[in-house]
């Protein structure tokens, strides 16, 4: 594998964080191309548990390289307070191994604010948003309104241009949200206490890439959220900002002739979701309690208990699909060890037809889960580690899923630590 994503099939929370410091061992370079500070990666190493939400998950790893692509929302206050977060426990961070894209756009003070003020408008049609900026964000750099991070080595250049901005956004702000205007004071207080901090690292990382790739080095695009969320072919409008498919790993890196020749979609054992919208095969009541429990189903970055079901074989049929995923990684497989009987969605049913193509979004609220149901193993697999050892009943399972979506299942993790690996 030169050139290898890694991304989510389902909703995000899949567990990429830990696939992501597993795999780093094979590569030289780590890239995040895509989404900001609102989701989190869980990882789980020799320094400790972390919550990563910008950083690149290869920031453990001694000789990796990370960075941050300009597909990223970059927010100079929250990779701040994570690299110093980070730095705390131990973990070395060097303008050597962490670069930050000179063509990334600045996540603004303003864009938190924004997202906030939004939906709070809308009040009960809320989208759920975590509220860190990403959707003022996104739609301010598509409209050419944001400060590339190179910018900040331009000091005269970068006033000049942060009063213009500043003019134009104090209409949304005051006019359509009635909110308090921003102050040029104001942006010289977060440019002290954050983009300063930041400078050192930031670097032309498209040359760097390119000369990464000329010099045979092994590159890992990491993506944030999962298929579903994707922008284009998600559940819009429950989706995020950006583009969270593979596909966009090569123009969100800073390497846009890359070819990838893998990827590696990661699925849970079962399914959550964080946020509003349509989850077909939502569980409620003490069943949802008892997976929610079982998997810590709660937030990385908000905390907030996710929304829980079974696995659901027809929207992760479609994210294998559109990521083009050629090898998954199964995650959580223990989690369901406490199940005497494990519910797997298989099939939609809608208008009244069973289907197993995934629907358009909006009529994803009418399509109702047609059940079935595997024998549980009831026993605990957190310590197994070959294929071999595994229950048959854990054996069928994987295998029963890995027919159904059309993909290989190459890992099979049971517990969060970096060896709690099966590799197939
Ligand atoms: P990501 O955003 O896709 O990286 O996912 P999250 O970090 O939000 O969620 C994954 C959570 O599950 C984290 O708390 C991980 O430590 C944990 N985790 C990952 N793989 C496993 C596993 O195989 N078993 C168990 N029990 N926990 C896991």
């Amino acid at each position: 594998m030169q050139n290898c994503a890694i991304v989510g099939i389902n909703w995000g929370d899949e567990g990429k964080g830990r696939m992501v410091d597993l795999l780093t061992q094979d590569f030289d370079v780590v890239v995040r191309y895509q989404g900001g500070g609102n989701a989190g990666h869980t990882v789980m190493n020799e320094y400790g548990k972390f919550a990563l939400h910008l950083l690149p998950s290869g920031i453990f790893r001694p000789g990796v390289v990370n960075i941050l692509g300009n597909g990223v929302a970059l927010d100079p206050e929250n990779l701040w307070k994570e690299m110093e977060e980070v730095t705390a426990k131990g973990v070395p961070l060097t303008p050597e191994n962490l670069k930050i894209s000179d063509r990334a756009s600045l996540l603004m003070p303003w864009h938190r604010d924004l997202d906030g003020l939004e939906e709070a408008r809308l009040k009960d049609k809320k989208f759920g948003s975590t509220k860190q900026g990403i959707a003022p964000f996104y739609s301010d750099k598509y409209q050419k309104k944001t400060v590339l991070a190179g910018e900040l080595l331009h000091p005269q250049h970068l006033r000049e241009h942060l009063k213009d901005l500043l003019e134009w956004k104090n209409l949304t702000l005051t006019k359509v949200y009635g909110a308090p205007a921003v102050t040029m004071d104001d942006l010289e207080v977060w440019l002290e206490t954050y983009c300063e901090k930041i400078k050192p690292y930031i670097c032309d990382t498209g040359a760097f890439l390119r000369d990464a790739q000329k010099a045979g080095k092994k590159i890992l695009f990491e993506a944030q959220l999962g298929a579903l969320r994707d922008l284009d072919y998600g559940i819009h409008p429950y989706t995020t900002s950006s583009n969270a498919i593979a596909a966009y790993a090569p123009v969100g890196s800073g390497l846009p002739s890359a070819k990838l020749d893998a990827v590696v979609g990661v699925v849970k054992a079962y399914s959550s979701c964080v946020g509003e919208g349509p989850f077909t095969c939502e569980m409620f009541g003490a069943e949802a309690e008892a997976l929610r429990e079982a998997g810590a189903e709660y937030g990385a970055k908000t905390g907030r208990p996710r929304r829980v079901g079974p696995l659901d074989i027809v929207a992760t049929r479609y994210g294998v699909q559109v990521q083009g995923a050629t090898n998954i990684a199964l995650t959580k497989l223990d989690v369901l060890s406490y199940m005497d009987q494990i519910p797997v969605c298989a099939h939609y049913e809608l208008d009244g037809k069973v289907t197993d193509e995934f629907p358009f979004p909006a009529l994803l609220a009418e399509a109702k889960p047609v059940m079935e149901y595997k024998e549980g193993w009831k026993c605990d697999i957190s310590g197994v580690r070959t294929w071999e050892d595994l229950p048959q009943a854990a054996k069928d399972y994987v295998t029963y899923v890995e027919e159904q979506i059309g993909c290989h299942i190459g890992y099979v993790s049971v517990g969060p630590e970096r060896d709690s690996i099966i590799v197939r």
